[in-house]
């Protein structure tokens, strides 16, 4: 079983299809007033309660809130991509988003770094004939929006 392949349903579909094509999507809401993003996708907003949320693009700029640098991951496959930053970012929306900070040193990390979203492909990667004979069959192709130093 694999830790790092996210649950994908109706809901969550439209932002793993756009993943999938290099684009991470935001949730906005339309509420008067309101107008908040967010981040991870909800049906309402939480901000306002509004159901008037709908999907936008969002521009794939962040900041470095945190970080924590992953020495042991016994979960499947983490173990084998160890050492990895998981951090928190801020999007210029707004929203703070859990993810990883890749193709950066340790020692290079500071808060409020600018990052800037790529996306990497989770599961069993291109070769065809690999399948790995779970879930739905989205491992091939789910692409995970990670960051690196702008
Ligand atoms: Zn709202």
């Amino acid at each position: 079983m694999r830790s790092d392949l996210p649950e994908v349903d109706a809901f969550t579909r439209p932002y793993w299809d756009a993943a999938a094509e290099g684009r991470l999507l935001l949730r906005r809401c339309r509420a008067e007033g309101c107008g908040a993003a967010h981040h991870y996708p909800r049906e309402f907003c939480p901000y306002c309660w509004s159901e008037e949320v709908g999907w936008v693009p969002a521009a794939g700029r962040a900041t470095l809130y945190t970080w924590s640098v992953v020495h042991r991951n016994d979960l499947p496959p983490f173990g084998e991509r160890v050492p990895y930053v998981a951090a928190v970012v801020d999007l210029v929306e707004g929203p703070r988003m859990m993810t990883e900070v890749t193709d950066c040193a340790e020692s290079e990390l500071r808060i409020g770094m600018p990052l800037v979203v790529h996306f990497r492909r989770q599961g069993q990667g291109q070769g065809q004939g690999q399948d790995e004979g779970e879930g739905e069959g989205v491992g091939g192709r789910i692409a995970i929006p990670v960051f690196r130093p702008a």
